[in-house]
């Protein structure tokens, strides 16, 4: 008989989990929504399609989780490829293309002179270890540049200074172009191709709902299960929720939800760290929008809270309930007031027509210098009663989809 997994969660980790396992394993998925996708779901909204949270887009640097995604879906027949067309707007309503730092001979002239004597001064300074995140983006990219646009475009984000962001929290997820590299695309006004998703895939109908459904497809997944006991004994796990019994379980919700669910095995020391992992929701306000050639608009400015219009309508023409209409999501961190989010919507650029929100309470992780060493001798600890875990709230990492489809595999790897 086949070994018994348990994978909590059916989000784009668990799925991939339970896609990767069912081969091998009896594997059964709890989900306590009524449907799939966790942060990538979407719905239809007057006939227009809603990303609940963001607007998810595809693409990946590595190519083993390219050739898993493409083994699970037909990308001719289902997908469009689009290049990112991207602007930053800066105060004056000036649209200036992202990056921001290959499009500097498009800004005002006394911030071009701020720029050239930062990359003067730039080329002088010594190598020395970066700690936090606002010295990495000054001498990255200059004070002048971090003034209009990387502080106050960060600290909507992060609500916090950029002094306490610790430079590990966000390995691998930022731009590292070289003063060469910033003077050359600005000489030669290079467009940057580097970015993961500076051309990306999209679904031609439902959006990411339609990953999320098409890797649910023939798994067995329990909905509206919300696992809040799992005992472990006898080297077995029982799932409260039904009573079954796993050899193996692999848990793909949030971390905090352990201290208090798991029995049978003491998590000690590691409850109080994980009680004290800290983190930020989004609300992402659903809007009617002016027509525009824009993938994502950059807002920097201090005059409205929200940080960015995720233009979902240009995605595919099935987003949009008829030709005359035209969709986006408005991005705010944490929670914000049916209030406060109306008077916002009135200042913003593209004319944003309110439709609907939904507050997400956990999108983006906060790690501090510890949260990697905690969370991998957790694992380790719970690897010898066959508890798994993997995730973006699970590892508190900041995957995007494809990094969660690759800590996935890792996690399988491990199990098989
Ligand atoms: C605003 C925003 C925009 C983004 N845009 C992109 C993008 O364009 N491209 C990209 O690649 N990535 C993007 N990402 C990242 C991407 O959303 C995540 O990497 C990915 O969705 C994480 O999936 P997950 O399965 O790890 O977690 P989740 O999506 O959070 O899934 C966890 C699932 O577990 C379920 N669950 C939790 N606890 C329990 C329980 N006790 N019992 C049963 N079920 C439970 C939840 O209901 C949920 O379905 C974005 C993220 C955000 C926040």
């Amino acid at each position: 008989m086949m070994k018994k997994v348990a994978v909590i969660g059916a989000g784009i980790s668990g799925l991939t989990v339970a896609q990767l396992l069912k081969d091998r394993y009896q594997v059964v998925v709890y989900e306590k929504d009524t449907q799939p996708g966790g942060l990538i779901k979407c719905k239809r909204v007057e006939g227009n399609l809603f990303h609940t949270c963001g607007g998810h887009v595809f693409n990946s640097k590595y190519t083993h989780v390219l050739d898993w995604f493409w083994d699970q879906f037909d990308q001719k027949r289902d997908f469009v490829k689009a290049d990112r067309n991207s602007s930053v707007i800066l105060p004056d309503n000036q649209h200036v293309p992202y990056p921001i730092e290959n499009h500097v001979y498009m800004l005002a002239d006394d911030i071009v002179k701020g720029v050239v004597n930062d990359i003067v001064a730039m080329t002088k300074q010594e190598d020395n270890e970066i700690s936090n995140f606002e010295e990495f983006l000054v001498r990255r990219f200059g004070k002048a540049l971090y003034d209009i646009y990387f502080e106050p475009y960060n600290k909507k984000i992060w609500r916090r200074s950029l002094c306490d962001v610790p430079i590990s929290w966000l390995e691998g997820k930022l731009p590292m172009p070289t003063v060469e590299e910033i003077i050359y695309n600005n000489f030669k006004q290079v467009k940057e191709k580097k970015f993961v998703h500076s051309s990306f895939w999209y679904e031609k109908e439902n959006g990411s709902q339609f990953i999320a459904d098409s890797l649910a497809e023939g798994l067995d997944v329990r909905y509206s299960a919300d696992i809040d006991e799992l005992t472990y004994e006898n080297g077995k796990w029982q799932v409260g929720y039904d009573g079954e019994e796993y050899g193996i379980v692999v848990f793909c919700g949030n971390i905090k939800s352990l201290p208090h669910t798991i029995k049978g095995v003491s998590l000690g020391r590691f409850c109080s760290q994980i009680e004290g992992l800290e983190s930020h929701g989004t609300t992402s306000v659903f809007c009617k929008i002016d027509k525009n050639p824009y993938s994502w608009l950059y807002l920097p400015s201090e005059e409205y809270e929200a940080h960015r219009i995720i233009c979902t309508g240009n995605f595919s023409p099935t987003n949009n309930a008829n030709e005359n209409v035209m969709t986006g999501t408005v991005e705010f961190t944490d929670a914000i007031s049916d209030a406060d989010i109306k008077k916002n919507l009135a200042k913003m650029p593209l004319h944003p027509q309110y439709v609907c929100h939904q507050y997400n309470p956990y999108t983006y992780p906060i790690q501090d210098a510890h949260t990697r060493e905690m969370i991998s001798d957790l694992k380790r600890e719970l690897l010898s009663h066959n508890f798994f875990f993997t995730g973006r709230f699970a590892d508190w990492e900041y995957y995007n989809m494809d990094v969660a489809m690759d800590a996935a595999m890792k996690t399988c790897s491990n199990i098989i």
